[in-house]
């Protein structure tokens, strides 16, 4: 038996196994972190996980989309053209939509228009969390905001509860839009009808890899650690710059700090 197949009926059993006990995602992606070579390394641990954006250096480079296209290749998440339907955790959108709180109507033109990633905030106080009737999505301890889509029952409460628009329905069936060739084994597809978002790359770090839009970027303009790590990178970049966070004054203590 070769080893996608050994891998994808070990997730199958797993799943069945677990239903109805702990979240079905969460379990599996330890279970795949364990069948890893042991050279993958220990899992990555944090007090609160947080990414920096440089944003003088990701705007060098309008489009460039090497981060979302890794990391939607790695999630399993299909290209899909109608914006309708469209699924995506990480995007460019115009810098006056995302720091819409930044702009006035005398913003420098040339700083409107630019492409400015955004992905899901990974929110202190996640208003997405607290309205899921069926836990599905939940904050770690860590600081990452989960999302069981095995549990999600497509209410979109969440989507409409997130003031970041940092969520996608699946409309249609996205298993049918992937390239059989193009799956990603060790990450789960999704089925019509459930939300998903970025999940910062929870799968990876347990096995002891940064998330891969970090790794991804040509421009190394992404950073992720822990924040309570006083030597982290993270930390010394927030310290050493003025950062700006999105919709701030909404409470919900975005852990994604952009550099301008
Ligand atoms: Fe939830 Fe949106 Fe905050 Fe992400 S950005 S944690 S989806 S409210």
């Amino acid at each position: 038996m070769d080893t996608s197949r050994r891998k994808f009926l070990k997730i199958a059993g797993c799943s069945v196994a677990l239903i109805g006990g702990k979240p079905v995602f969460e379990a599996l992606t330890n279970d795949l972190a364990a069948a890893e070579p042991v050279s993958l390394g220990q899992a990555l641990k944090g007090g609160r996980w947080a990414m920096v954006v440089d944003l003088r250096k990701c705007m060098e480079k309008p489009d460039c989309n090497v981060c979302a296209d890794a990391c939607h290749k790695v999630h399993n998440v299909p290209t899909i053209d109608d914006p309708q339907e469209e699924v995506k955790w990480i995007w460019k959108e115009k810098f006056e939509n995302a720091f819409a709180e930044e702009s006035t109507e005398y913003l420098k033109e040339s700083l409107k228009n630019k492409p400015t990633l955004v992905f899901c905030n990974h929110c202190d106080n996640p208003p997405c969390v607290r309205v899921c009737p069926t836990q599905s999505t939940w904050k770690r301890e860590d600081g990452i905001v989960m999302m069981d889509m095995h549990r999600c029952i497509g209410c979109r409460y969440c989507i409409v509860a997130c003031p970041y628009g940092s969520r996608s329905f699946n409309f249609s069936d996205p298993r049918k839009k992937l390239k059989k060739e193009d799956v990603n084994l060790s990450f789960p597809t999704r089925s019509k009808g459930v939300v998903e978002k970025c999940n910062f790359c929870a799968e990876r770090l347990a096995r002891g890899q940064k998330p891969k839009c970090v790794e991804s970027c040509p421009e190394k303009a992404m950073y992720f650690g822990d924040l309570r790590d006083p030597n982290s990178e993270v930390r010394r970049l927030i310290q050493e710059n003025f950062t700006i966070r999105r919709k701030p004054g909404l409470g919900t203590n975005p852990h994604i700090f952009y550099i301008v």
